[in-house]
């Protein structure tokens, strides 16, 4: 099922998750277990991360995955691609290959440029692919990422937001966006997407602190804001790790339970592979959606 779909046809929030593939090194059974719990919490789908960099091509994980949760666990899937290490050629032989698994979701990405890898020509932004995707074949349903506190190489939001509008004009039908933690940020961006034109379901990026080490890492490469009360909260338990679990966890439900009495379209969890975690916000919110 297309994921446009899902928001047409459902009154409740979309649930959606987040999952990555293992190591290159490592068999991809290795994430049967992961699997099996996530899917048994029946979000709405599950998307997975395609590797950054150019270091998954030629490396099937990202689709295997997506066609496993799609075919054996029966939730509708969606595989990540970027596009800025890639040829027409490459896309044209995902798209093959995605479409033999049935799998019709993608996220349509540029990926993080890494300078020691050379960049191919036929692609610069995510809104090339999406264009030369849906003009292609309308088999696909193409979603988008969105930063609402600016992509980092974006001179400001509005700018971002300018650039967004133009994904959204080559074919993206929804969104999805960066990890934040401050909702009030995510409130400004909606404004300013609805002002310029941006009239798509947009899912909120929600990742549960339970780690220090990986949180700080992740919000230096996406340049979130932390908030007073959450550095607070990150602080008071980091020598603690079921503490600051719990209160990562906690936070992450606060968060949501704001989101849902904004009316937001859905709610994204980046489950870092974690399903105690997912399973836990689940108990707390999936009356609520
Ligand atoms: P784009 O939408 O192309 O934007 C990139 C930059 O270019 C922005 O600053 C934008 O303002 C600017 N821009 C866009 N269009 C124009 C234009 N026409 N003219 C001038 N400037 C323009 N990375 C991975 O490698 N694998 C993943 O699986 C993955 N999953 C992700 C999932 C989500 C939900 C998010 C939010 C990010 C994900 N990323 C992933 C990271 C993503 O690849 C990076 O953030 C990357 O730097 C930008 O990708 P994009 O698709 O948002 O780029």
């Amino acid at each position: 099922m297309k994921i446009t779909d899902i928001f047409k046809n459902t009154d409740r929030t979309v649930f959606s998750f987040e999952i990555f593939p293992p190591k290159k090194t490592s068999p991809l059974e290795s994430i049967t277990g992961t699997l099996f719990e996530l899917c048994a919490i029946k979000p709405d789908f599950i998307s997975v991360t395609y590797g950054a960099g150019g270091a998954m091509l030629g490396n099937n994980y990202t689709r295997m995955l997506a066609s496993k949760i799609k075919n054996e666990y029966k939730i509708e899937s969606m595989a990540h691609l970027t596009c800025v290490y890639s040829s027409k050629e490459y896309v044209d032989s995902e798209l093959l290959a995605f479409k033999k698994e049935g799998i019709e979701n993608i996220l349509t990405l540029r990926g993080d440029i890494n300078p020691e890898i050379e960049r191919l020509n036929d692609f610069t932004y995510a809104s090339d692919m999406a264009r030369y995707i849906s003009q292609k074949d309308s088999y696909f349903d193409l979603c988008g990422a969105c930063y609402p506190e600016k992509h980092l190489e974006a001179k400001n939001l509005a700018e971002d937001v300018k650039h967004l509008k133009l994904k959204v004009d080559s074919g993206v039908s929804h969104l999805v966006s960066q990890l934040f933690f401050d909702n009030s940020v995510f409130y400004r961006f909606l404004e300013m997407a609805d002002a310029a034109g941006v009239n798509v379901p947009v899912e909120a990026g929600i990742m549960p602190c339970t780690n220090k080490k990986s949180i700080e890492r992740m919000v230096k490469m996406c340049g979130a804001t932390l908030p007073d009360k959450f550095v607070k909260v990150m602080e008071k338990y980091e020598d603690k790790p079921e503490a600051l679990r719990d209160a990562g966890i906690a936070y992450a439900i606060d968060q949501i339970v704001d989101l849902l009495s904004h009316g937001v379209d859905g709610i994204h969890l980046y489950t870092m592979n974690n399903p105690y975690i997912a399973r836990r916000i689940n108990e707390a919110i999936r009356t609520m959606l």
